[in-house]
């Protein structure tokens, strides 16, 4: 056996110049190309690849693996009796302007390194020459870690490592032997390749295996790296070593994942987030398929170097730019078709509701959706409420089907009728949708138009009067629980001009509803407005609240500047005056609370067609501050209201929860009894908890 190798390294820079080294393995300084590289591509990504040839000795190479991978086996123009390993690493270049400033041509030049060793130690292992090994075979050679030495033209033997290492010129490696040498790298490639009970690795599974190897350990250094740099930098000082771990990681994954996502030459690549930005100086790739097979294709490219995957709908959480793969759905999943035939609206996943609700009324028809316009379809996987719910139901009440590549990348069409596997995934993606994989198209149940009337009355207290706030919302509650369900009555209150308003709409859908009774409290009819269909009832501005400068609620999110939760509440809740009294303690004018009105039909569905659980509400409490400057003063004032009201209340609302540690208490108090089918069907359908990006399901199981 012989073996060969070099570099060559492509700077992949866009100007589409080549920096090769020359035959003697020496830089070529002389090289324009290379002079434009050094002048224009200081921070851009390099990708180095590592070519290997080495003859089999039975004289074929018989694996059958493609360009698709990152490590693959073919036949050189040399003849049938040679077989290329090729494998491909990628780097960022470290850059002053590079916050992490760390590049992995070190993770290379180890790889590099030691990968002639791996594969003779393969060839000492494998004594009967079928080039396939086991485990109990990689066990043993443990015990005794031998290479396997060519000594005369025809004639093998094993050697040592000791014994190979001092026959070594002293610059060519060290440490072969020792406690972090070959034995270590080989136990390494064994505990990986075998831990999911596979019989038997061959030489391209172990040149693969060497290289997640590898990857792992520097990433692993990195972060050490890190940690340490850490402490000195006031910005990471902050991060756990879970999260260094994850940058670091993402560091070294997510280049090979762009190579790999950008085979598909269908997909767009290169989009960058708009608005609301994740908060991780993390590398990441951003993607708009085309179609559900560029979908499942970047999943399982992700699935395969465990990268996580969060999908963008409305972009309205916050939480779908976060993965290491982020699929953008506004480009191209955008139609919408409504048959009149069956009542039903197909939607395709990157739809926003303003289109849905007017493609639907084109027909005559109208689906239960949210209130504001521009969010997307994150909201009716997790439930939905708005002006029809009491009517109609939640958002998720109204699916018929949905379209969903799993973290595996199966396609697969969900529905209550499906067979009893899926029609279980079925009943987790209505209520917990994000964590089970990428939904590309949803069939919605659809009802008859009915034009709408709307009123506003906006009462105002003076400050110095916190009970006859409370009167006034309490009487609110007390109206709006008696209403039938063709009326809808949602309520903000908020501080504007030094006193507490408390702003009353009133959704009448056909039949008359009785004035709220304010006792002697001041106020104002602002607006009424009869024959709306839902298309114009989203033009209405629910939040009363000023909004600071930078929030754009009815527009696309400029800028992540307000924090929000939202609790479910029964009718007997008694909550008033706890409100009122919070208000008064806000950090900024721009917290308010605003109520959703329930109720109705959202009692008529059941446990059994989907995961949501709080049937019995009466109330969305959607608890908000927005702020220009002191972000922590905001989110705090909301985390302390939702502590103190969380007991007071029948759950929390899915759609605002995230990888936040602080939510998973509140994430215990959603999906309560249904967590833990939740958590076994999670098990089953993404058990690398690859879309973990939202809901916090996983931290549930580790709660408990
Ligand atoms: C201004 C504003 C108004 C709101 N009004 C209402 C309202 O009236 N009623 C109500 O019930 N809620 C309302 N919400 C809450 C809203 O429902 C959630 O924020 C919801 O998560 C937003 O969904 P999105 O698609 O717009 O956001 P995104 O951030 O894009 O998605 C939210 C979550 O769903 C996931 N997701 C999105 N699309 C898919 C997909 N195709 N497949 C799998 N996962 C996906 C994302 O990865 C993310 O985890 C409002 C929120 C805001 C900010």
């Amino acid at each position: 056996m012989y073996y060969d190798y070099y570099y060559d390294y492509g700077y992949d820079c866009g100007y589409d110049y080549d920096c090769d080294y020359d035959d003697n393995n020496n830089y070529d300084d002389d090289d324009d190309d290379c002079q434009n590289y050094d002048n224009n591509c200081d921070n851009s990504y390099y990708c180095c690849g590592f070519y290997l040839y080495s003859s089999q000795r039975d004289g074929d190479c018989d694996c059958d693996c493609d360009s698709d991978c990152d490590c693959y086996c073919t036949a050189t123009d040399d003849g049938d009796d040679d077989c290329a390993i090729v494998a491909f690493f990628a780097a960022t270049q470290p850059s002053e302007k590079e916050r992490l400033g760390w590049s992995f041509s070190e993770e290379l030049d180890s790889f590099t390194r030691i990968l002639p060793y791996v594969i003779c130690a393969f060839n000492a292992i494998d004594r009967d020459c079928d080039t396939l090994v086991s485990d109990e075979e990689v066990t043993s050679w443990l015990q005794n870690p031998q290479l396997e030495q060519r000594v005369e033209e025809t004639k093998w033997s094993f050697t040592e490592l000791k014994s190979v290492e001092a026959s070594l010129p002293g610059l060519c490696v060290s440490g072969l032997s020792g406690p972090q040498g070959l034995a270590f790298i080989m136990g390494h490639i064994k505990n990986f390749h075998f831990e999911d009970g596979v019989p038997s690795m061959s030489l391209r599974d172990c040149v693969l295996a060497s290289m997640k190897v590898f990857t792992e350990l520097h990433v692993r250094v990195g972060a050490r790296r890190l940690s340490r740099r850490a402490e000195e930098d006031p910005n990471l000082r902050s991060k756990s070593y879970q999260s260094l771990l994850a940058m670091a990681d993402s560091k070294a994954k997510v280049p090979i994942l762009e190579k790999l996502c950008s085979q598909l030459a269908s997909l767009e690549l290169e989009h960058s987030l708009k608005g609301a930005e994740g908060t991780e100086p993390r590398p990441r790739v951003v993607a708009a398929p085309r179609s559900v097979t560029d979908v499942a294709f970047c999943v399982q490219a992700a699935q395969s170097l465990s990268c996580s995957v969060s999908v963008v709908g409305g972009n309205h959480s916050g939480y779908g730019g976060l993965g290491d793969l982020v699929l953008e759905m506004e480009h191209h999943f955008t139609a919408i078709a409504a048959d009149v035939t069956s009542n039903l609206v197909r939607v395709e996943a990157g739809v926003k509701l303003k289109s849905l609700a007017a493609k639907a009324a084109e027909s005559e028809l109208v689906v239960p959706l949210g209130t504001a316009p521009t969010v997307g379809v994150g909201l009716i996987l997790q439930g939905g409420v708005g002006h029809s719910t009491r009517r109609l139901g939640l958002a998720l009440d109204a699916i018929h089907s949905v379209q969903l590549v799993t973290a595996s990348g199966e396609v697969l069409t969900l529905s209550s009728d499906s067979c009893d596997e899926h029609k279980d995934l079925f009943w987790a993606v209505c209520g917990c949708g994000p964590n089970f994989g990428v939904v590309t198209s949803l069939e919605l149940k659809a009802s008859k138009l009915k034009s709408c009337r709307a009123t506003r009355r906006v009462f105002h207290v003076p400050s110095e009067s916190p009970s006859e706030a409370a009167s006034v919302v309490q009487r609110y509650m007390l109206r709006s629980k008696s209403l039938p369900r063709d009326c809808c009555a949602d309520c903000c209150v908020y501080l504007a001009d030094g006193s507490i308003q408390v702003g009353i709409y009133d959704f009448n859908l056909g039949c008359e509803v009785p004035p709220v009774d304010a006792g002697s409290a001041e106020s104002v009819l602002e607006l009424v407005d009869e024959g709306l269909n839902p298309v114009q009832l989203m033009d209405i501005e629910p939040y009363l609240c000023e909004q600071p400068p930078g929030v754009a609620h009815r527009g696309f999110l400029s800028s992540r500047s307000f924090f929000t939760r939202a609790l479910f509440f029964g009718r007997d809740a008694d909550i008033s005056e706890v409100l009122v009294e919070r208000l008064l303690k806000a950090p900024s004018r721009h917290c308010y609370f605003h109520f959703q009105h329930m109720g109705g039909a959202v009692a008529d569905g059941s446990s059994l067609s989907s995961a949501f659980l709080a049937r019995d509400a009466e109330w969305s409490l959607v608890i908000t501050a927005a702020w220009t400057e002191d972000e922590e003063d905001c989110s705090f004032w909301v985390r302390e209201v939702v502590k103190v009201l969380l007991p007071l209340a029948l759950g929390c609302y899915a759609t605002d929860l995230g990888p936040d540690p602080e939510d998973v208490e509140l994430a215990q108090r959603t999906f309560g009894g249904h967590a833990e089918r939740l958590l076994l069907l999670k098990q089953k359908w993404d058990p690398n908890n690859m879309f973990r990006h939202g809901f916090p399901l996983c931290q549930l199981g580790q709660a408990t």
